[in-house]
């Protein structure tokens, strides 16, 4: 527990803006020994999400996506724990353990809130009940072992129709994500396909839906038009202006009136936020906590919020700034900056946050990517190479950069691993019947 005399801050979440942050604190307050800093996050490990789809896809192994927090700081007492209760009049935080369910109440001075945003399925039927997210290690895992389970399933499958159902992928949101998923996955069902003698390639098929009218609304037009050129003639297909209405066990209907018979819907269509939020008096109608340039929750002293559960005023645009790794990381800094400000009585080193995005990069799947970085677009082979070394740059710690660096090198030359870890099959996913 903090000493009596000295200084709590309690940083809520893991995420690449919690960690940012609690490192940053660690670095300004490394020689007082009158602050203490806590993090508190549900897991205790990072999820470095940019390379979930590659785990997906066996192109990395899934541990190596993941970045332990514990080893990641020094001066910061870390606890996992499961906030579910933040009470700013008492200044405390109500937690449970994930296993034990046991309570513990942690009290703080200053409060820096960065627990992100989860899955949002949008009250689509079924959607959340059927359809597979992407959001953490554990959904990458589960998603592969099913589809590797389709194949399996599909190889002694002697019904066309069934097997065809089998073998059809569908991605919800053609957004940035989803695209990336897509491309991963059709690389897979590719590769792999070779080692199911009774799978015809006319029966696999990756399938986009989206609402809008292009895919990768995070990019140029031009680079998002070149994207989709390229994955359709991989033979991936596209539905464009298209709403989902409903996911079943089997199928995906669409407010067309079509029915895309699959086994496999993956939900890359929005966030929603996480419940503990939405409940605080200082969240807004969509759950976040609308913040000032500085980060700070107005009205609310002493209280920081940054990262996807936070909407950040973008001086230059009036909008906010968009939920990715690259802001929220950079929010964190500065919101480290302007917490030791405020802590140590100099108001006049606060700064505004502002910050220019770098540009977007998506990989697409056989060594090509797009990408559009400070105004200048590439794409194809050299755009891939500079996604992966960009990426593997960013990613933290120099084991986890060893070890994907390995992954990504064996890849190039090693089969696919197609091993299906039948225990992390979703449950309400029920074995196929015969459609007839
Ligand atoms: C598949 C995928 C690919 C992506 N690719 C990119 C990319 O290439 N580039 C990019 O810039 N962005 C990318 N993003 C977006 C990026 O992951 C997010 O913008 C980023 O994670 C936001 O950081 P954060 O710290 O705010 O939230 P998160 O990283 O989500 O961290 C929130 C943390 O809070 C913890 N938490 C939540 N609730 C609780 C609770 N009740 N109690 C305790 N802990 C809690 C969570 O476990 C988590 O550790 C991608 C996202 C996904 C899903």
């Amino acid at each position: 527990m903090p000493e009596a005399t000295s200084k709590h801050i309690l940083i809520l979440g893991g995420g690449f803006a919690g960690l940012q942050a609690a490192q940053t604190l660690e670095k300004i307050y490394s020689k007082r020994d009158d602050i203490d800093i806590t993090l508190i996050s549900e897991k205790n490990y990072l999820v470095y999400t940019s390379m979930l789809a590659e785990v997906v896809s066996s192109s990395i192994e899934a541990k190596h996506v993941v970045i332990p927090l514990r080893e990641s700081v020094r001066k910061t007492t870390f606890k996992e724990l499961e906030v579910k209760k933040i009470d700013h009049d008492k200044k405390a935080v109500t937690c449970i353990h994930p296993q034990t369910h046991e309570t513990h109440v942690i009290t703080y001075d200053y409060i820096v809130i960065a627990m992100g945003s989860k899955t949002g399925f949008h009250n689509v039927k079924g959607a959340e009940e059927f359809s597979y997210p992407l959001k953490n290690l554990a959904d990458a895992m589960v998603l592969r072992s099913h589809v590797i389970d389709m194949f399996e399933l599909a190889d002694i499958e002697e019904n066309h129709a069934l097997r065809s159902s089998l073998l059809t992928f569908a991605i919800v949101g053609g957004g940035y994500t989803g695209i990336e998923v897509a491309a991963e996955l059709n690389d897979f069902v590719d590769t792999s396909r070779r080692f199911y003698k009774n799978v015809k390639s006319d029966e696999v098929k990756v399938v986009v839906i989206d609402p809008g009218d292009r895919i990768m609304h995070e990019m140029s037009e031009g680079l998002a038009q070149y994207g989709m050129n390229l994955l359709k003639k991989r033979g991936m297909e596209f539905h464009l202006n298209t709403r989902v209405e409903s996911v079943g066990v089997d199928r995906v209907v669409t407010g067309d009136g079509d029915t895309i018979k699959t086994h496999t819907a993956i939900w890359a269509a929005g966030t929603a936020p996480q419940p503990v939020i939405a409940a605080l008096p200082f969240a807004d109608k969509k759950g976040r906590i609308e913040v000032n340039e500085f980060t700070e929750v107005p009205g609310y002293d002493g209280v920081w919020a940054l990262g996807d559960c936070a909407v950040v005023p973008d001086p230059h645009t009036g909008k906010p700034y968009p939920p990715t790794a690259q802001h929220a990381i950079r929010e964190a800094t500065r919101t480290a900056h302007n917490v030791a400000a405020y802590i140590d009585g100099k108001e006049s080193e606060k700064r505004a946050f502002i910050y220019v995005t770098q540009g977007m990069l998506a990989p697409l799947g056989h060594r090509s990517a797009v990408a559009e970085i400070k105004g200048f677009r590439f794409s194809g082979f050299f755009a891939w190479f500079m996604w992966r070394a960009i990426y593997l740059g960013k990613l933290p710690g120099w084991d986890r950069k060893i070890r994907v660096a390995l992954d990504w090198f064996l890849d190039i030359f090693l089969p696919k691993d197609i091993v299906q870890l039948r225990f992390l099959i979703k449950p309400s996913q029920s074995p196929p019947e015969d459609e007839g």
